[in-house]
């Protein structure tokens, strides 16, 4: 099974460390396997790993990674990369492509501005929408095209903790 993590670009401790949390969590969630921080902000990589610890699963966040760097080692040992942002082309249309590829998957998020050269260094860039939203929104639609749905039976292994879905209320069983 081909490995599918996220670049996470421009993020600024002081203002987002709740979003760039959930863009982890979210990717997590959702089926990818971790996330390059190309930042150094621990507080984001102890509150992924905390969920991961309770929650199971291998989920990975590497702190302050190079883009640049990170970019190129991933192609360099044969991956691919998916730039999500309203300047691509629509989701519909790439994504059966992305999905039939083998290749390794990087996939880039950005916070305020990408710089210019990611857009030139993408395999491919792709819009969820041509509106603006958000990094958190667009990952989740882009995750669940790629994997059709199937994510969403997801199993997280040596999970502390698991939901039990109910009707109403709340059901939390401790393993
Ligand atoms: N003008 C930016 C752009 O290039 O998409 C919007 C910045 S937005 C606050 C932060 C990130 O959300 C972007 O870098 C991109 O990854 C994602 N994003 C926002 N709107 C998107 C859209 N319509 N399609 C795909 N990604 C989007």
């Amino acid at each position: 099974m081909r490995k599918v993590c996220i670049l996470r670009l421009g993020h600024r401790p002081e203002r987002d460390l709740r979003v760039t949390t959930h863009v982890g969590l979210t990717a997590r969630a959702l089926g990818a396997d971790g996330m390059y921080l190309a930042a150094d902000d621990h507080g984001i990589v102890d509150s992924i790993e905390d969920v991961v610890e309770r929650w199971g699963g291998e989920f990975f966040v590497e702190n302050d990674v190079k883009w640049r760097q990170c970019i190129k080692q991933w192609k360099a040992k044969g991956g691919i990369v998916a730039h999500l942002t309203m300047y691509g082309l629509d989701v519909g249309e790439v994504t059966a492509e992305v999905r039939e590829r083998p290749e390794d998957l990087l996939i880039i998020v950005g916070a305020e501005k990408v710089p210019g050269d990611v857009y030139g260094m993408a395999d491919y860039n792709v819009s969820v929408t041509n509106q603006p939203h958000s990094e958190i929104s667009s990952l989740a639609i882009f995750l669940d095209r790629l994997f059709q749905g199937q994510e969403m039976g997801h199993k997280f292994e040596d999970a502390k903790i698991r939901v039990e879905p109910c009707k109403v209320g709340k059901r939390v069983v401790e393993l």
